[in-house]
Formats: C-alpha cells, structure tokens, sequence
C-alpha cells in the first residue's frame, strides 16, 4: 500500500485550544510523521488534499450495543427498568442475518458522525453463540471500524433480579414470565470460552470482551467465572453498574452493600474492568474504582432519556477512574451520535452545582471521549491521538460548514457546536471509510431495503413479546417507582 499525505488540513490540538496547519504522513495503517505544511514525503506518497479541514482523532463509542439499532425509536417513557422489561420484544427473535445487519447499521451511523471504534455490548438470547458474534465483527469490519465485541449475558431473568418484583406480579403475568428460563452460567460462559479460542479476527481492529450485563442480573459464581476468564485470555470486562436507582436500593437489598462493594468484594474490578452509566455511586464507590485503575463508560444521553440521573463524573475524574463517554444503545439514547454525547456530557456536568470550578471543560470531555475510550478499549497505546506511531484513525471536519463559520476555538467548538453534520471524511486504520460525505465500503441502499425487510418481519415474529412487555409495565413501572422512592445515602437526580 502507497503512504499517504493529509495536505494542508490544521490538526487539532485539544489541550491547547488549537488547530495549527499541519502534514500528515501515513504508512500503511500508522501515522508516521505530523508536520509543517508542504512537509517532504516519499516520492510515491498519494496526496490527500485535506484543505479546509480540521484534523481530529476519530471519537471513540466506550459503550454501545448493535442489536438496539434495528429499534431505534421503539419506545418513549421508559425507566431503564420498562426498558428491560421490554427486552424480549425489541431485541428478540433475531435471526444471524438480523444479528449481522443491527451490527452493521450501528457501525454505519457512528462512523458517518465521527467514530472510528467502539465497545459494543451485544446480546443474544438466550446465549452467546460462536456465530453470532463473528457475524457482529464481520459486520463492523465490512464497514471497516475498529469494535471491542462483548457477548452481553445474565443468568437471571430481569424480573427474578429485582428482589421482590416477580413477587408482585399478578399470578397469570407471572406464569407467563416464568416460563422463559435465564441460560445457566456454565453454558454461556462455555460459549465464549469456545469464541475466545478461535475469534478468527485481527484483535487490533476487533476484538473480544466478556459482559456480564448487570450484577443483579448474575449470579456471583457466574460473576466471578467471567473475571477468570477474562484474565485468562487477557480481555475487558464490562458491566452495567449503578445505573438507576432502583438497582442500587436492590442491590443494598440483595447484598447488604453497594452493587460496586460487592463487584470489589468479588475482585472484578480492575484496570481491564468497565462499568457503564455509574450513576448512584457513593463516594467510596468512586474510590474503589479508582484505587482500581478502573473506567466508567457515561452516557450522558442515556441517562436523560431513562431518567437514571446524573453521573458524578467531576468526583471520577478526581479519585482518578479513567472517564470514556459512550451512546448506549439506538433503543434507549435514541442514535449512535458521539457529538451529542459529548455536548450532553459537557452540559449535564453544569447542572449539579454553580461551582464553575466543578463542570467538565471542553478539553476534558474531548480527551475522555478520544484517548478515555482507547483505554477502555484497551487500545490507549495505540488509538486516541493523532501522534507518530498511532493508528490512523482520523476525522475530517468540513472548516468551511456553519458550524466553524467563523472558526473561534477548535475545542470548544467541537464540544459545543458540532453536530456531526461537518463530516467530510473518516480514516480508520489508514483507509478512507468515508470520503467527501460517502462511504467507500458498503451500499447504503441496500442496507435501507434489508432493514426494512427486517423489521417488518421482526414486528410479527415479536408481536406475543410485545404483548406481554406491554401487559407488565404498569405493574413493573409501579413496582419500580416504588423501589426509586425508597431510601438511599446519595441523590443523582437534579430535583429528588
Ligand atoms: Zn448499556
């Protein structure tokens, strides 16, 4: 493959609230060389006329799941709680080719809004298979993004994992819900055993994680299995953790402790240990992941269109977890767009306290969102930075769109007015994914006819799903509200 040189592109300097004129000299899939415009190259270099565009390092999704894309927009009023309760409906019945094509679309929309890799915690029911999460690579490498895949997995069905919320079920519902079994532990864990074995896919560009989805939701044999695992093929761990209230109170109910006390208590965290959402920390609980070496995913989004609250991510960034920001899914956020993300994670920091002091800078949420989401990836020496000897992942911002008329300070900017409609073009790995607002390696309009054809038949085969899920949340919603207004030491919520 030729080198290649950016020419007369300004390469974005986040810290320093800049965007100098700069080269950049890419061989292969590695920068080599960033300097002064009209820089010497190799004599058979392609040049890449990148004027008028920023340089910035490709955004980086710590948490997402593909199989929520094929239901974007499903639902409107639901707590994290009638989210899961809808689960069976809108991530049910999928056949590999829906697996493939959620997979694909979610890469589609990050990488056209500016993200080159991503943490995708993807499910199947009612297990992990070999197949299954080949064909959620094969797709994210098609598209040609980078992805850490995570089989997301419980060996409890939600309504046994709330204490109490089976329970309160009226007695036919809960007929109904207790003839769906959880997977045992054994088996999922046999599966990614067996994926971990023979992923046929180069680790640099996808690569394997274990996700236990929630500690409720598993069983601590299962919990402590997945730690082992993980350490003995040296991959992530990545969990949902305090992301409402009501699983914190459930998780003082079930333990005696906060659900992060009982996961250290477990040895699961850890420098290769993500938790997602951390809403209901207490300061202890930050403590823990910090002392840890530990990454929180905050999903501002999610947040918000849950209810969940919000994250205290000034006290994470102090007791030193390592802050990545991620979408969430397409079903509950309700887009795979990390410049929404990363505005919203600027701006729910501000609403806590009028302590200037305490609110996320621009510089902060821009380095979590690019060099914090490499090290969730495990991928911080390698992705993040547009630096000699790091991946080419590289987004073009279009200089001459609105948005940077006129141009005031890069960062900000970024943080604060971009939108992703300034794109112009994306190199991951040295491949130009997108180019001039197109991509290179797929045909849009076929992806819109198989998701139509998808949906329309995923809408039948889930109809019962969706009767069920809608016959429950009046009583899930009621017992789960009842849950957010029991006690618990802190407030995540803006008005208690
Ligand atoms: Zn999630």
């Amino acid at each position: 493959m030729r080198p290649i040189v950016l020419r007369g592109g300004r390469v974005l300097d986040i810290a320093g609230h800049r965007a100098e004129p700069a080269d950049v000299l890419i061989d292969g899939e590695t920068i080599r060389q960033l300097g002064p415009p009209g820089m010497a190259v190799p004599a058979e270099a392609q040049v890449v006329d990148a004027a008028h565009r920023l340089l910035m390092p490709g955004l980086v999704n710590a948490h997402t799941h593909g199989h929520g894309s094929l239901a974007k927009g499903l639902g409107d009023r639901w707590s994290l709680e009638l989210l899961l309760n809808a689960g069976p409906w809108v991530g049910g019945s999928r056949t590999l080719e829906d697996k493939y094509l959620a997979a694909k679309i979610n890469a589609v929309e990050m990488v056209r809004k500016g993200c080159t890799a991503a943490y995708d915690l993807y499910v199947e029911y009612p297990l992990p298979t070999v197949e299954g999460l080949e064909a959620v690579a094969r797709a994210y490498q098609e598209v040609g993004m980078r992805v850490v895949v995570a089989p997301m997995m419980a060996d409890r069905l939600f309504y046994e994992a709330i204490p109490g919320l089976m329970e309160s079920l009226p007695k036919s519902l809960r007929a109904r819900v207790e003839q769906v079994r959880a997977a045992p532990y054994e088996e999922s864990v046999a599966a990614c055993r067996q994926v971990l074995e023979h992923w046929p896919f180069d680790r640099g560009k996808a690569a394997l994680a274990l996700a236990p989805t929630i500690p409720l939701h598993c069983s601590d044999a299962f919990i402590v299995a997945c730690r082992d695992l993980a350490a003995e093929y040296g991959v992530g761990l990545h969990m949902h953790l305090a992301e409402s209230k009501a699983q914190a109170v459930s998780g003082i109910k079930r333990y005696g402790k906060t659900l992060t006390a009982h996961l250290d208590g477990l040895g699961f965290l850890g420098p290769n240990f993500t938790g997602a959402h951390c809403v209901w920390l207490t300061d202890e609980d930050i403590q823990r992941l910090g002392d840890n070496g530990a990454s929180v995913a905050h999903n501002p989004g999610s947040n918000l269109r849950l209810g969940s609250g919000i994250a205290p991510a000034r006290a994470m960034l102090e007791g030193k977890v390592n802050l990545a920001i991620g979408t969430d899914a397409s079903h509950c956020s309700d887009n795979q767009n990390m410049f929404e993300a990363v505005r919203l994670a600027s701006f729910v920091s501000r609403v806590g306290s009028p302590e200037t002091q305490s609110w996320l800078s621009t510089a902060e949420v821009l380095s979590a969102a690019t060099e914090g989401g490499a090290r969730t990836l495990g991928m911080g020496d390698a992705i993040g930075r547009l630096a000699p000897e790091y991946q080419a992942d590289i987004v073009l911002l279009d200089l001459n769109h609105v948005n940077y008329l006129p141009c005031n300070d890069p960062t900000n900017q970024i943080v604060h007015s971009e939108d992703s409609s300034a794109v112009d073009g994306v190199m991951i790995a040295g491949r130009m994914v997108l180019q001039d607002g197109r991509f290179t390696t797929l045909d849009l309009e076929q992806l819109r006819r198989d998701a139509e054809s998808a949906t329309e038949r995923l809408r039948g085969a889930t109809a019962d799903s969706k009767e069920l899920a809608l016959m429950l949340e009046e009583h899930v919603g009621r017992y789960c509200v009842g849950l957010g207004r029991e006690h618990y030491p802190i407030n995540r919520w803006v008005s208690g």
